[in-house]
């Protein structure tokens, strides 16, 4: 069935509901809107920050796009939880990497919404649970710092596909700074490769009030999204078209931006027809179902006057990948779990998750700041078919999988996400770039 049958049934249904009498039961203003195209200058596949981007960009140059989207909502892992805490939740994205370069920073306060410096000297370090006092603590740290970057930066002393595992080092502190990057990119310090380490972004960070996922979705409001319509295949040999289809029907373009996680389409989340060429397959497989896990409570009384963020050191160095952030707007707790520990947290259910976060959050904070612990949320963004993982972060050996990721096939289907090359890789702002880079692409080759 193609879109414009299936919107032909829906026209012949509200005629019905009309002959019935049942006025307030017409469907949706979409439904009447005949005939409907089946062929489109670009098909967009997935409604997150990447295909939105993209989808925006040539919808701006009055290009005819489709965008699929297999979820009931868009911004796919930037998603805001507006009810279950009944205050805004970031069950996935929250903080504005590099906000001075980042352009949702301008596009936040083009909003009105008011944006907080997440500084990440509003902290609390402990060892072994003991709070450290921050002199100290600051000059361990810069020390430990320091000491790594050095030995990171001796000219070609690895090559950057290598692991992050050769400069663990046994001393306490530079392991610890090892495991805040591990704990940024989801995984275990032996499977993060050097390059991701130093794609991640330096610059100050913010957090935006009502969520960084509601952002996304106020900014993206006006592109048309078909939701619930998950591809299944794409036709890339259809003549000069591409055929795209799934339960709801199919449709053609000259040209497909395929915006989902490498994960979800090296599972074969979508197939293609003929397969993928196997250096595109390849790069896919390189991609590590980079996991974090939060587990976020509703935290009445004190958590505006907690720092920010509160991690153990010694845990951290020991490959414990945990921290735990007090929201800056909201009455939040979240205890954040990466690589190990959070795909253990995932296979444990909601209470399991609960009674962990409440004993480190006990024995971090006190049994006070426990007892003002009040309805909990937390998703397991690895077992969701649809992302498979929380980055897109690269395993070590991985040679230039990323830009094997992004790179089009025969000029017309597009790769983008927080998975392509580039300075801001596995976040937010990266997915944006990447959706502009593949429209730029899409609209060359249009105009040829
Ligand atoms: C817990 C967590 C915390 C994070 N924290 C931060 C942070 O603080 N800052 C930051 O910048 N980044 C953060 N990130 C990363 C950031 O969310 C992602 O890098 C970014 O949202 C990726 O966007 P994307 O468009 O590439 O992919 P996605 O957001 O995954 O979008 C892909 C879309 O494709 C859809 N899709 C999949 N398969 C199909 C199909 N077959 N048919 C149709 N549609 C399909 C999906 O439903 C989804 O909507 C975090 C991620 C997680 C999970």
């Amino acid at each position: 069935m193609t879109i414009s049958s299936l919107l032909e049934n829906c026209v012949v249904l509200a005629r019905r509901k009309v002959v019935a009498g049942i006025a307030s039961l017409l469907a949706a203003p979409a439904c009447v809107r005949l005939p409907v195209p089946t062929d489109f200058d670009a098909i967009i596949i997935g409604a997150g920050v990447a295909g939105l981007s993209a989808a925006h960009a040539l919808a701006t140059k009055g290009r005819r796009i489709l965008v699929l989207e297999a979820r009931s909502r868009i911004g796919g892992r930037a998603w805001t939880d507006a009810n279950s805490l009944g205050v805004p939740f970031d069950q996935g994205a929250h903080w504005l990497h590099n906000a001075e370069h980042n352009s949702f920073t301008q596009l936040a306060r083009d909003k009105g919404l008011a944006l907080k410096v997440a500084d990440t000297s509003d902290r609390q370090l402990y060892c072994a649970g003991k709070a450290l006092s921050d002199e100290n603590a600051t000059l361990r740290m810069n020390k430990a710092t320091s000491d790594l970057e050095r030995r990171m930066f001796i000219p070609s002393i690895l090559p950057r596909d290598s692991s992050l595992a050769p400069f663990l080092s046994g001393d306490e502190w530079r392991d610890a700074m090892i495991g805040i990057a591990a704990f940024s990119l989801g995984a275990q310090p032996d499977r993060i490769s050097f390059e991701d380490f130093l794609s991640l972004e330096d610059g100050e960070e913010r957090t935006v009030s009502g969520g960084y996922g509601a952002l996304v979705a106020a900014v993206f409001k006006s592109v048309p999204v078909r939701l619930d319509h998950r591809v299944a295949l794409v036709d890339w040999h259809h003549g000069n078209r591409i055929a795209v289809s799934g339960q709801w029907g199919s449709a053609t373009a000259r040209h497909v931006i395929i915006a989902v996680p490498p994960t979800v389409l090296a599972s074969g989340g979508i197939r293609f027809s003929p397969d993928l060429p196997q250096a595109k397959a390849e790069a896919l497989g390189k991609f590590t179902v980079g996991q974090f896990l939060k587990v976020g409570f509703r935290f009445e009384g004190m958590g505006n006057r907690l720092p920010e963020y509160h991690a153990d050191i010694c845990r951290l160095a020991s490959g414990n990948l945990e921290m735990l952030v007090a929201d800056q707007f909201d009455p939040v707790l979240t205890l954040i779990a990466s690589g190990d520990l959070a795909s253990e947290l995932a296979r444990q259910d909601i209470a399991g998750r609960r009674a962990y976060a409440i004993e480190r959050i006990t024995q971090t904070l006190g049994k006070n700041a426990a007892g003002r612990l009040g309805a909990v949320i937390s998703y397991d963004w690895a077992a969701d078919p649809l992302s498979l993982g929380s980055f897109s972060a690269v395993r070590p050996g991985a040679g230039n999988a990323r830009r094997k990721f992004a790179q089009p096939l025969q000029g017309r289907v597009h790769f983008a996400g927080d998975a392509a090359p580039g300075p801001f890789a596995t976040t937010v702002y990266g997915a944006h770039l990447s959706g502009l880079r593949a429209a730029r692409q899409t609209e060359r080759e249009l105009a040829r």
